[in-house]
């Protein structure tokens, strides 16, 4: 799958309305302080750099690695993820044991694009990037942790480079809002 025009301008309108912004790495360390949960797709072709990125901002990583493909989509009961596949409960009372566990209290929900089991779930980009949105509110209820903790991301893969980026809507709405 390979990232369309018009998504490109999605992008590109998301970072001037402030939907999305480029990641900087002392807000990333300020945030995962004492190490981070990582939900992120386990995706072949994108694992690696996802990956890569979140290490490269933390000086002292102590990164614990959710990979199950999809990522983030794999949290919300609402996503019509195959019945074979759903793994939505043992992904957050895994969140829940190894927050307790490891004293980590911060989760990376690393949404990307393009995604195959996005596709394999007719998701559209919108749909991905509310659905990491709406999934950080889902942990916080459930959970009772300061949702503040829980830090929406997306990475997209351009091809010729690849670049993450902060979620920064607070609302799946402010995500659909592609007026000026
Ligand atoms: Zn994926």
């Amino acid at each position: 799958m390979v990232i369309s025009d018009n998504e490109k301008s999605t992008i590109s309108w998301w970072q001037t309305a402030g939907v999305i912004a480029n990641v900087k790495a002392d807000k990333l360390q300020a945030a995962a302080y004492n190490g981070t949960i990582l939900v992120m797709c386990g995706d072949c072709d994108r694992s690696s750099d996802m990956f890569d990125f979140v290490r490269r901002q933390l000086p002292n990583p102590r990164i614990h690695l959710k990979a199950y493909n999809g990522g983030p989509l794999r949290l919300n009961p609402e996503i019509p993820i195959p019945r074979e596949f759903r793994a939505h409960e043992q992904l957050l009372s895994g969140l829940v044991k190894t927050r307790g566990l490891k004293k980590i209290p911060t989760i990376f929900l690393l949404a990307h694009w393009p995604c195959g089991m996005a596709s394999e779930v007719h998701m559209d980009i919108f749909q991905v990037v509310a659905n990491a949105v709406t999934t950080a509110r889902l942990i916080a209820e459930k959970t009772g942790w300061d949702r503040k903790r829980i830090v929406p991301l997306l990475h997209v893969d351009y091809q010729i480079k690849m670049r993450t980026y902060f979620i920064r809507a607070k609302t799946p709405e402010e995500v659909y809002n592609l007026s000026p």
